[in-house]
Protein backbone atom coordinates (compact mmCIF):
# COMPACT_ATOMS: atom_id res chain seq x y z
CA UNK A 1 0.00 0.00 0.00
CA UNK A 2 1.56 3.24 -1.42
CA UNK A 3 2.15 6.04 1.34
CA UNK A 4 0.29 9.20 1.65
CA UNK A 5 1.18 12.56 3.13
CA UNK A 6 -2.37 12.63 5.25
CA UNK A 7 -1.14 9.38 7.13
CA UNK A 8 1.96 11.29 8.11
CA UNK A 9 -0.20 13.93 9.56
CA UNK A 10 -0.25 15.64 13.15
CA UNK A 11 -3.10 14.22 14.99
CA UNK A 12 -3.56 16.81 17.53
CA UNK A 13 -5.11 13.88 20.42
CA UNK A 14 -6.65 16.99 22.38
CA UNK A 15 -9.02 18.52 19.22
CA UNK A 16 -9.72 15.13 18.55
CA UNK A 17 -11.11 14.32 22.13
CA UNK A 18 -12.35 17.60 22.25
CA UNK A 19 -14.02 17.22 18.80
CA UNK A 20 -15.39 13.40 20.27
CA UNK A 21 -17.02 14.96 23.10
CA UNK A 22 -19.12 17.28 21.45
CA UNK A 23 -20.23 14.10 19.31
CA UNK A 24 -18.10 15.46 15.96
CA UNK A 25 -15.93 14.11 13.57
CA UNK A 26 -12.28 13.79 15.27
CA UNK A 27 -10.84 14.71 11.58
CA UNK A 28 -12.78 17.80 11.18
CA UNK A 29 -14.87 18.68 13.54
CA UNK A 30 -18.08 19.04 10.98
CA UNK A 31 -20.13 15.74 10.28
CA UNK A 32 -21.86 14.17 13.69
CA UNK A 33 -20.32 11.09 14.78
CA UNK A 34 -23.74 9.27 15.94
CA UNK A 35 -26.28 8.64 13.86
CA UNK A 36 -28.47 7.76 16.56
CA UNK A 37 -27.68 7.78 20.45
CA UNK A 38 -24.54 5.50 20.95
CA UNK A 39 -24.56 4.39 16.98
CA UNK A 40 -21.56 5.12 15.31
CA UNK A 41 -22.03 6.76 11.46
CA UNK A 42 -19.96 4.36 9.31
CA UNK A 43 -18.29 7.41 7.73
CA UNK A 44 -18.38 11.46 8.48
CA UNK A 45 -21.01 12.90 6.79
CA UNK A 46 -18.73 15.99 6.21
CA UNK A 47 -15.40 14.79 5.44
CA UNK A 48 -15.94 10.74 4.34
CA UNK A 49 -13.55 9.45 7.81
CA UNK A 50 -14.28 6.41 8.01
CA UNK A 51 -15.57 6.20 11.51
CA UNK A 52 -16.30 2.28 11.76
CA UNK A 53 -12.95 1.14 12.57
CA UNK A 54 -13.43 2.30 16.03
CA UNK A 55 -13.07 -0.24 19.00
CA UNK A 56 -14.73 1.83 21.78
CA UNK A 57 -16.08 -1.29 23.48
CA UNK A 58 -16.44 -1.41 27.03
CA UNK A 59 -14.30 1.90 27.94
CA UNK A 60 -17.25 4.53 27.74
CA UNK A 61 -19.80 2.61 30.17
CA UNK A 62 -16.30 2.12 32.31
CA UNK A 63 -15.47 5.34 32.42
CA UNK A 64 -19.03 6.62 33.01
CA UNK A 65 -19.69 4.57 35.88
CA UNK A 66 -16.27 5.60 37.24
CA UNK A 67 -16.98 9.19 36.59
CA UNK A 68 -20.75 8.72 37.90
CA UNK A 69 -19.66 6.64 40.80
CA UNK A 70 -16.81 9.27 42.36
CA UNK A 71 -19.84 12.26 42.06
CA UNK A 72 -22.60 10.28 43.84
CA UNK A 73 -21.60 8.16 45.83
CA UNK A 74 -19.73 11.06 47.88
CA UNK A 75 -22.62 13.56 47.52
CA UNK A 76 -25.53 11.03 48.92
CA UNK A 77 -22.82 10.05 51.99
CA UNK A 78 -22.61 14.11 52.49
CA UNK A 79 -26.01 14.19 52.93
CA UNK A 80 -26.92 11.53 54.61
CA UNK A 81 -24.18 12.41 57.38
CA UNK A 82 -25.14 16.03 57.46
CA UNK A 83 -29.22 15.78 57.01
CA UNK A 84 -29.76 12.08 57.50
CA UNK A 85 -33.01 12.52 55.03
CA UNK A 86 -35.87 9.57 55.22
CA UNK A 87 -35.31 6.54 52.50
CA UNK A 88 -37.57 8.12 50.08
CA UNK A 89 -35.44 11.12 49.34
CA UNK A 90 -32.45 9.53 48.79
CA UNK A 91 -34.48 7.39 45.98
CA UNK A 92 -35.95 10.63 44.75
CA UNK A 93 -33.18 12.21 44.44
CA UNK A 94 -30.17 9.86 43.67
CA UNK A 95 -31.85 7.52 41.23
CA UNK A 96 -33.10 10.27 38.53
CA UNK A 97 -29.69 11.92 38.72
CA UNK A 98 -27.81 8.82 38.56
CA UNK A 99 -29.63 7.89 35.19
CA UNK A 100 -29.85 11.57 34.29
CA UNK A 101 -25.59 11.75 34.61
CA UNK A 102 -25.20 8.32 33.35
CA UNK A 103 -26.96 8.95 29.51
CA UNK A 104 -25.76 12.08 28.92
CA UNK A 105 -22.29 11.08 29.84
CA UNK A 106 -22.13 7.90 28.21
CA UNK A 107 -21.97 9.62 24.40
CA UNK A 108 -19.32 12.48 25.38
CA UNK A 109 -17.11 9.67 26.92
CA UNK A 110 -17.58 7.58 23.38
CA UNK A 111 -16.89 10.39 21.26
CA UNK A 112 -13.69 11.24 23.01
CA UNK A 113 -12.27 8.33 23.03
CA UNK A 114 -13.18 7.61 19.42
CA UNK A 115 -11.29 10.97 18.82
CA UNK A 116 -8.60 9.67 21.01
CA UNK A 117 -8.87 6.79 18.47
CA UNK A 118 -8.47 8.59 15.49
CA UNK A 119 -5.33 10.99 17.18
CA UNK A 120 -3.36 7.69 17.74
CA UNK A 121 -4.23 6.00 14.39
CA UNK A 122 -5.63 2.97 16.77
CA UNK A 123 -7.64 0.03 15.44
CA UNK A 124 -9.26 1.24 12.27
CA UNK A 125 -8.11 4.70 11.81
CA UNK A 126 -3.99 3.94 11.37
CA UNK A 127 -4.89 2.77 7.61
CA UNK A 128 -4.56 -0.70 8.12
CA UNK A 129 -7.41 -2.92 8.30
CA UNK A 130 -7.97 -3.87 12.59
CA UNK A 131 -7.49 -7.44 13.31
CA UNK A 132 -9.15 -7.46 16.81
ZN1 LIG B 1 -15.28 14.55 9.35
Amino acid sequence: MPLRLDDLAERPAGDAMRRGWRGRCPQCGQGRIFGRYLKVNGHCPSCGLELAGHRADDAPPYFTILIVGHIIVPLMLMLEQHVQPPEWVHMVLWLPLTLGLSLWLLPHIKGCLIGLQWAKRMHGFGGEPDHA
